[in-house]
């Protein structure tokens, strides 16, 4: 580019040099941008051959390449005579996916299965149009493409409770194997044994929040660990996250794209499978149909085995529709029934609310104009992990009653710089702007702590309903927050808890009090009453995002188990389920982990059971 060329609004010109370097920044920028979502980084989509040559019969297919799916289908790949193939209605990831912290902007996007429960009347009243809002990824990854990365592994408990309700191999000295087996370092060149890639989430937020928090925790009972090793337990500790150099590491980059190469793995995107086709006697599924980029109808055929891993709204959502779930809602529908199962029931979730606290200290730095900015710079030249972050570095695991080693509530921190508004954004975005403008004001004159909470074994259950015969129309999504009246109560010793915090040394020397959202609708109760936080929550409180249970395993003689313990449905010899959908009962951490878990868990199942078939091997590719 010459000077001539560029006629800035300078009170004088570069004769050249200047314009020349500019240039240069200007597209090694661009070129790293475009490089945070490369092509390469993802898995090629078959779909065009499929349209052209036609779609043969596989031996497997995996319908979803969300946080469980990937792990399946890489999984089976490894045998290199099995052919493979995933179907993925949604499609590459976008750039906002790979820097944590911006997933938020995939909310109500095409990346995103965007619902809404039911009305909630105990909950979700601040939101936009009152409802609770539950976005799944759409993308390959699924959800964990647009998740908050925090990788834990739930409680030793709660799977020896799956074990206990006659899960026989779901106990944590079962499961254990299968979260060792996915992390990477247990694995080898030869041997490809753990994909995902854990990065330490210690160099985001702030030290001295941090430091803060271990100790007022500790005042109040609550032991410092320094990880949660074996499982998690109550306690305050750092969190791994699915990440590495700051780029997110789903299981859609990490199990599925890395091996995508291999000759015997298929993945078309944009692919929405609407229906699993079954034998004359129901006993098999045949083949499945699915719409490809929202134009053609296409129908892939299975040798031995479907494997649904479409998560805990969609695997419900394709089983009714293929006609496995409640007869009476089927028949309602006029959806031929295959098979009479209580799919779609026992929804469980935790709840999540949010509380801040003001923080006037100087120790703090306001956020400076550029600091965004210079943080992105130094992130796409540099490759720099500090630029935003999806979720707090430390964790504090609590028993509020300290009547057991359980832990029934879960906190996040977060520390929200004095004129940093878009580190509030997710929270922003999700409510009416009515509720957020104290909030904002509050943010200009000084630093917020935000306290994310969760109750983690919450005791409501929902369910969920097809709306329709469309496989277009958005399921109904029953949650029942907060119905057991036992929920609420947790909550509200969830938020004593926090109240107890700011009576700690540590928070007084922090100079952190609780901030007071002006709230119209709970003015008539007395601040801090039970009334008030009652209310509070009806406002303020939300689902917690993890979704489990849907397609509930356990054995036989279970009348509300859909699949069995090796995650096969019942009545069908082939079609398995592997997802968040499969839990028995939400555990007390968040899902991301123990889902993929399952997804190794179930693969496992899979070779086991085709074992006279294990021959060839693809997995050193
Ligand atoms: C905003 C948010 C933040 C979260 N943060 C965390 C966190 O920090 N840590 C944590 O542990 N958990 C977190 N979770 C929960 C966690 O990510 C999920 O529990 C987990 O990803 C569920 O995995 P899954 O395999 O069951 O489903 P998904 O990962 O949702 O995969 C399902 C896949 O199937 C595809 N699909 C659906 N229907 C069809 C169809 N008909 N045809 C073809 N494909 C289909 C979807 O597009 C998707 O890719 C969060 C969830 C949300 C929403």
């Amino acid at each position: 580019m010459t000077n001539t060329s560029i006629q800035l609004p300078c009170a004088a010109q570069s004769v050249g040099a200047v314009n020349s370097l500019v240039t240069t920044l200007f597209q090694t920028i661009l070129t790293a941008q475009c490089a945070l979502s490369a092509k390469s980084d993802w898995p090629p989509d078959y779909g065009d051959e499929a349209l052209n040559d036609g779609i043969g019969k596989y031996d497997f297919i995996v319908i979803g390449a969300g946080s469980a799916g990937s792990v399946v289908a890489s999984r089976l790949c490894e045998n290199a005579k099995w052919k493979v193939l995933v179907l993925e209605a949604g499609d590459d990831p976008p750039q906002e996916s790979e820097i944590p912290g911006l997933h938020i902007y995939l909310e109500r996007t095409r990346y995103s299965w965007d619902y809404y429960s039911e009305p909630q009347p105990h909950i979700c009243q601040a939101l936009k149009r009152r409802l609770c809002y539950t976005p799944r990824g759409k993308l390959i990854g699924g959800t964990g493409a647009i998740n908050g990365m925090i990788y834990v592994k739930g409680h030793r408990q709660d799977f020896d409770d799956w074990l206990a309700a006659g899960n026989t191999q779901w106990g944590w000295a079962d499961v254990k194997q299968f979260y060792e087996r996915a992390v990477s370092p247990v694995g080898n060149a030869t041997h490809p044994m753990g994909y995902v890639v854990l990065d330490a989430n210690k160099d985001v937020g702030s030290m001295l929040l941090n430091g803060a928090i271990f100790n007022a925790t500790a005042e109040l009972g609550v032991p410092s660990r320094s990880a949660f090793e074996d499982g998690i337990e109550v306690g305050t500790a750092f969190l791994p996250v699915t990440n590495s150099n700051g780029r997110r590491t789903s299981t859609g980059k990490t199990y599925l794209a890395k091996v995508s190469r291999r000759p015997n793995l298929h993945v078309i995107k944009n692919a929405h499978v609407h229906k699993i086709h079954f034998d004359s006697s129901g006993k098999r599924a045949t083949r499945v149909t699915f719409s490809l980029r929202e134009s053609y109808e296409l129908s892939a055929e299975v040798r031995k085995e479907v494997v649904l891993s479409a998560g805990t709204i969609d695997s419900p959502k394709l089983l009714m529709l293929s006609g496995v779930g409640p007869r009476k809602h089927l028949e309602k529908l006029d959806i031929p029934v295959v098979h009479d199962l209580p799919v779609g029931s026992n929804l469980r979730d935790h709840v999540s609310l949010m509380v801040h606290f003001k923080l006037e200290n100087t120790s703090f730095d306001a956020l400076e104009q550029t600091r965004h900015i210079d943080l992105l710079y130094q992130f796409l030249t540099r490759n720099n992990s500090r630029l935003v972050n999806g979720s707090s570095s430390i964790t504090s695991f609590v028993n509020t009653k300290r009547d057991s080693d359980l832990p029934d509530m879960q906190y996040h921190y977060a520390l929200n710089q004095q004129g940093d508004v878009e580190s509030l954004g997710v929270y922003f975005a999700r409510r009416d702007q009515k509720y957020t403008a104290s909030l904002i004001r509050q943010l200009r004159k000084s630093h917020l702590i935000s306290f994310l909470l969760l109750s983690t074994k919450p005791r409501s259950v929902g369910k969920i309903r097809l709306r329709s015969s469309d496989y277009l129309d958005h399921p109904r999504i029953f949650s029942n927050y907060l119905s057991d009246p036992e929920d609420m109560a947790t909550i509200l010793r969830g938020i004593r808890f926090i109240e107890r915090l700011e009576g700690t040394k540590a928070m007084r020397e922090l100079n952190a009090t609780l901030f007071r959202i002006p709230l119209e609708e709970c003015d008539e109760y007395e601040y801090r009453s039970e009334a008030y936080w009652r209310c509070y929550v009806k406002y303020f409180g939300e689902g917690g995002y993890h979704l489990t249970g849907t397609v509930k395993m356990g054995p036989s003689s279970d009348r509300g188990a859909c699949v069995d313990p090796r995650l096969r449905l019942y009545g069908v010899e082939n079609l398995r389920v592997a997802d968040a959908s499969i839990m028995p009962d939400v555990p007390h951490a968040n899902t991301n982990a123990p889902t993929i878990m399952i997804g190794e868990r179930g693969a496992d199942f899979i070779k086991q059971d085709w074992k006279e078939d294990d021959q060839g091997s693809n997995e050193s590719k």
